[in-house]
């Protein structure tokens, strides 16, 4: 469990932010399941066209090992307000203040931890066009997979993390998860 003082060092550090709600998991909380990819496969345009996506980001035992090696998590939510709710591709667009803001957050944290895992709603955009699968990802250090994409159930991790969803009129929420591996010596940050 991460000490109380550095968690209330960070949480002060990101009051700046536009975070509306957070929480601190144990990375062993977040549930996993292959139905989550079933329907990353069968309803998701991007299923196949990013890194930041299956079957690109491997398995989902692939990808709930590889949470499995950072002890912590810090769930997160912000919200976007668009035009028209129903308009995924402006629903999509929104998208973009909250990766901005994940990867502020995991700029603030970086110092702290020995390691960090960034996840972020929906897929990559960060190019006009994916190099997957011909070449290997352009910018590894700022792509953001995505939570469903790693078979996480978003809406039990809400729960869990106590966490609402406020899609309500034209509000959107974004949710982000960061995993964190402690470093062995009390981090200085
Ligand atoms: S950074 Fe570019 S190459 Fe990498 S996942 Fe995102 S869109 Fe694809």
């Amino acid at each position: 469990m991460l000490k109380k003082n550095l968690r209330e060092a960070l949480e002060e550090k990101l009051m700046e932010l536009p975070v509306v709600e957070y929480q601190w998991m144990e990375t062993d909380q977040i549930e996993f399941s292959e139905k989550v990819r079933y329907i990353c496969r069968t309803e998701c345009p991007r299923y196949g066209k990013s890194w930041s996506c299956p079957p690109g980001v491997g398995s989902v035992e692939e990808c709930r090992e590889r949470c499995r090696k950072y002890s912590e998590a810090f769930v997160f939510t912000t919200v976007a307000e668009v035009a028209d709710a129903e308009n995924l591709e402006e629903v999509f667009r929104s998208k973009a203040g909250h990766e901005e803001i994940t990867r502020q957050i995991r700029q603030i944290f970086a110092p702290c931890f020995e390691e960090i895992l960034a996840l972020s709603g929906d897929s990559c955009s960060l190019c006009e066009r994916c190099s997957y699968p011909e070449g290997p990802c352009r910018r590894p250090e700022a792509m953001l997979p995505c939570i469903e994409g790693y078979g996480i159930v978003v809406p039990a991790l809400a729960e869990k993390a106590g966490i609402s969803f406020l899609n309500q009129g034209n509000l959107v929420t974004w949710f982000g998860l960061l995993l964190l591996k402690e470093k062995e010596e009390d981090a200085v940050c």
